[in-house]
């Protein structure tokens, strides 16, 4: 059976015909395939197979029996689990420039970021789990309140199955798989149909690292097989990040089979200008913020807030940002925006673009029409003169259109950034340290920057309201992925 992609002689696609399930490549059940685009160019760069249901089995079988094995994977000490992640980390370093061109290549993600991200986060990720996994007990004696002595034990919780998007496809599922394999449980994991040749490239890294069989299983289907692993008898945990709407179906699920579950889901974060900001200091670091990834990111801080006395400059400001942009082909390391990652994307964006004109925001730059003949391009757009009601404040649009909406004082700053269906991040951006942290706690998000925006290894990462439940990163990402035994002694 093959397992390296075969390059078309005469272009540069990639064949993939196996699913890396059982530590081996595995003939699918189907012969079905998926056709990966590229979002830059809308031509077909890949095929990969699709998973059935047949498929899924096979995986959560094999993940089980991982887990089960006497002398497997979840019995290791944390030091010798430590050393594996360690393994895979290298590996994946290794296969860094090449892991960048294939999601910038997909979701459109512009190189400069993939190379940073993408190709950088996952290895950063493992260390910090595999560090952090060795020097943290797994158990812990407590004398009693009402005498005795309690010993509470840390133990793997099994089975987890990862569904991961498209956005950010290698840094979010290692947010699942480094801390759910530290703790010893074993993982299946489900990406998005638009981001898989990514996934074939982790497996030859898990492959080379001498992971061992059944540990990561891979299953490269859409939202059909991700429904059916979250039922699937032999899951755990489902740990979900993707959209609110698909979030709220899972969590229904996962109520009924009381199986427990992580959800990290859309958002509508607030960039709160304070009246001191400094703009023209901040302004790589403002871009980043609420742009990075051309908007395709879930903690973009997507509504600006300015202040009446800046309106006029903060609105000037954004416009030079969004035309100072280099828009083109995301593997071109000099692109700032590249395209969104599917027609139907950009469509959705568009449509958005659309309506913010219709319900009476004034259009500052960009709008509804690019001028590229090929990719799923959006011109950065920006909006002055938004009610904070409206559509395009409210809903999460996930592309480069930013709301610029005014107040009066920080108490209406706090206001307005927390009426919101989301709470997921946030920036605050002043000149005074005291007022910022003041603003920044107000804030109802699980993460909130202040005067940049960057999730920490070490700090819990989530939202708050219709942004998710539970928190990845630091070691209450790590508490997640184990049980807690109380034995009375
Ligand atoms: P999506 O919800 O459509 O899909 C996410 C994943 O879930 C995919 O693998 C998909 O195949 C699968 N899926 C779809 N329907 C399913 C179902 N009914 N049951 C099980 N699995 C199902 O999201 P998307 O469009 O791929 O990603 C964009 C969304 O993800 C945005 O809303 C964004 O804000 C959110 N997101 C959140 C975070 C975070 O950390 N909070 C990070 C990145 C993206």
């Amino acid at each position: 059976m093959t397992n390296a992609a075969q390059a078309d002689s005469t272009s540069d696609i990639l064949f993939y015909d196996s699913l890396f399930i059982d530590g081996e490549w595995r003939k699918p059940a189907s012969s079905d395939s998926h056709s990966v685009t590229s979002a830059s160019t809308g031509q077909v760069i890949g095929h990969v197979p699709v998973s059935t249901y047949t498929d899924a089995d096979a995986a959560v079988a094999a993940a089980r029996r991982a887990f089960a094995d006497p002398t497997g994977w979840a019995t290791w000490h944390p030091t010798e689990r430590a050393r594996a992640l360690q393994r895979l980390a290298d590996q994946l370093d290794a296969r860094k420039e090449e892991m960048a061109r294939r999601v910038s290549s997909q979701n459109g993600m512009p190189y400069s970021t993939s190379i940073n991200f993408e190709a950088a986060v996952p290895a950063g990720v493992l260390r910090y789990y595999a560090t952090l996994a060795e020097q943290m007990p797994t158990e812990e004696r407590r004398p009693g309140v009402l005498g005795g002595t309690s010993l509470v034990h840390r133990t793997p919780l099994g089975v987890i199955a990862a569904i991961v998007p498209w956005n950010y496809p290698q840094t979010l599922t290692f947010f699942k798989l480094a801390p759910a394999l530290a703790a010893g449980n074993t993982v299946v994991v489900k990406p998005s149909t638009e981001t898989l040749l990514d996934f074939a490239l982790l497996s030859e890294a898990v492959a080379a690292a001498g992971i061992p069989a059944g540990v990561i299983n891979i299953l490269t289907s859409g939202r059909g097989l991700g429904a059916y692993l979250v039922g699937h008898p032999g899951v755990d945990k489902i740990s979900f990040t993707g959209s609110t709407a698909v979030g709220r179906e899972i969590a229904g699920r996962a109520g009924q089979l009381l199986r427990p579950v992580t959800l990290e889901l859309g958002g509508k974060s607030a960039a709160l200008i304070l009246d001191d900001a400094d703009l023209e200091s901040n302004a790589e670091a403002l871009f980043i913020a609420s742009l990075l990834n051309n908007g395709q990111t879930c903690f973009a801080s997507t509504r600006i807030l300015a202040p009446r006395s800046r309106y006029a400059e903060v609105v000037e400001f954004y416009k030079t940002l969004a035309e100072g942009s280099v828009v083109g082909d995301a593997l071109d390391p000099a692109t700032h925006i590249g395209p969104m990652v599917s027609s139907s994307h950009r469509d959705k964006v568009v449509s958005y673009i659309e309506r913010g004109i219709a319900d009476g925001a004034t259009l500052v730059t960009g709008g509804p029409r690019s001028d590229r003949e090929h990719g799923w391009f959006v011109q950065p757009t920006i909006f002055a003169d938004v009610d904070n009601a409206s559509v395009i404040a409210q809903e999460e649009i996930f592309g480069p259109v930013l709301s610029i909406i005014a107040y009066e004082g920080d108490d209406e700053a706090i206001r307005i950034a927390n009426d919101s269906e989301f709470g997921l991040g946030g920036t605050v951006w002043t000149t005074d340290s005291e007022r910022a942290e003041r603003v920044a706690k107000q804030v109802q998000t699980g993460t909130i920057g202040i005067n940049h925006y960057l999730p920490d290894f070490a700090a819990p990462y989530g939202g708050v309201k219709a942004s998710g439940m539970g928190r990845e990163l630091g070691p209450e990402g790590l508490a997640h992925y184990q049980n807690l035994h109380s034995i009375y002694l």
